[in-house]
This record gives C-alpha cells, structure tokens and sequence, in this order.
C-alpha cells in the first residue's frame, strides 16, 4: 500500500494529466474500504467495482454520495443486487441484461445509465459487442423509447488489447471513438446527462485521452497494484 503522502500526489498528478473534460473512476475492485475512505478524503466522488459481491459489501460502509460505476461483467440475475444504488453500468453487451436492468430499475423507481461494451482488442478474447452487434442494440433501444423508459444509454466502453505495442492500442482506441461520434456524436445530451467514451486503464490512459477517451478507470495506478 502507499502512504498517505504519496496516494495525494498520484492523485493530483493524475487529476491534472486529466483536466477539467475527463472523468476519472477509481477502480477500487479488491481494495479495502479504507484506501476508498482515503481517496474519497481527497475529494474523489466515482469509484468502480467489478464484482457484485464486493459492491454489495462495501456500498453501505461508504458515504452514500459516491458515485458507483458496475464495471466488469454483470450476470442478468445479479443486475438486482446493485440496481438501487448504482450510478453507470459500463458492461453492457446483450439486449437480455438491458432488458434486466430496465426491469430493476424500474422496481426502485430509478433511471440507471448504462454504457454498451464494445469489443475492440483484437488479440484477446473480451466481453463486448461487435459493430453489427451495438448496431443492433442501439436501434432496437432507440425505435422502443417506452420499453426503456428506465435506463439511459450513455455512451461507450471498451478494454484495449493488454499489449506494449502502442500503435495497437491507438488503433483500437481510435476505432472505439469513431463508433462513439457515430452513435452519441449528435444525439442530444441534457446539460446533466453527458454522454461518455470510457476508455483508459493505468496502462494505457495516457493513449486513451489523446484518442478522445472522456472517462478513465484507474486503479493500480492510485491503489497500488493488485493480487489478481
Ligand atoms: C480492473 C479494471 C480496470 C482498472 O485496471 P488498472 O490496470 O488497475 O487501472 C479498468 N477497467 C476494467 C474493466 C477493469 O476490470
């Protein structure tokens, strides 16, 4: 773990490279509630879970003004467990989980934002959607408004290939971001609703901004590293 001192000056270093116009979500998966405490102290408001167990154990010894962002895969049948108090669900690759979320959501009389998961890193297997596939999903949401009255799409995700080869991931990135004007570059956003491009881990940030990433995840970097 860092000390104190140090977690502060990788925070503002961070927050600085980052500027006004992207977001930062702490990913804070396998971390105690204390090193999100700390972080929180130092102002930060979004932090990222991947697992539903975790979340469910930690949202209540939290303050309850965090912003909490479902990042890793998500079961349909674990969409109820978090669906009254998540902020963004970043996941989203099947008109089956969507149609969960909208169901949950509206039990707790909420609107839950979702991003949809585009698979972009060519080397590996990951989750998400290809372009046919978001293609299809952002139609059917958008000519069924009354079938989705509780979610708002809000953007895009997507994991580059874990890889040094830095072209690569520009590629990928650049790829993710021209999906991203196509399908959210005119759409209306109200002045509270954003629409986001989430792209950009600790390794790979940097990069992601530079390609028009809006919204990072870091974790590693803040948190120092993990066991998995
Ligand atoms: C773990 C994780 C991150 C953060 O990864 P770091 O390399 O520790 O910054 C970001 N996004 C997703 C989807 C993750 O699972």
């Amino acid at each position: 773990m860092m000390d104190r001192d140090d977690l502060q000056a990788v925070y503002k270093n961070i927050r600085t490279e980052l500027g006004p116009g992207v977001k930062l979500v702490a990913v804070s998966k396998t971390k105690p509630v204390e090193a999100i405490r700390e972080l929180y102290g130092l102002g930060q408001r979004d932090f990222g879970e991947n697992y539903v167990q975790e979340l469910v154990d930690k949202q209540p010894q939290l303050p309850d003004d965090i912003h909490w962002h479902f990042i890793g895969h998500l079961q349909s049948n674990k969409v109820k467990y978090i669906a009254s108090f998540v902020h963004l669900i970043h996941g989203v690759d099947s008109l089956r989980l969507l149609q969960e979320i909208e169901k949950q959501a509206a039990r707790h009389h909420r609107c839950i934002g979702c991003l949809l998961q585009v698979h972009i890193a060519r080397e590996e297997t990951k989750f998400g959607l290809d372009a046919a596939e978001l293609d299809e999903l952002m139609r059917t949401v958008r000519n069924e408004p009354h079938a989705f009255k509780h979610i708002r799409l809000r953007g895009l995700m997507g994991m580059a290939s874990f890889t040094d080869d830095e072209a690569k991931v520009r590629e990928e990135f650049k790829g993710l971001k021209t999906l991203f004007d196509t399908y959210f570059g005119q759409a209306e956003a109200s002045p509270d609703q954003h629409f986001y491009l989430s792209m950009g881990m600790s390794g790979d940030y940097k990069i992601a901004i530079r390609e028009g990433s809006s919204m990072v995840r870091i974790g590693s970097l803040l948190f120092g590293r993990r066991g998995d």
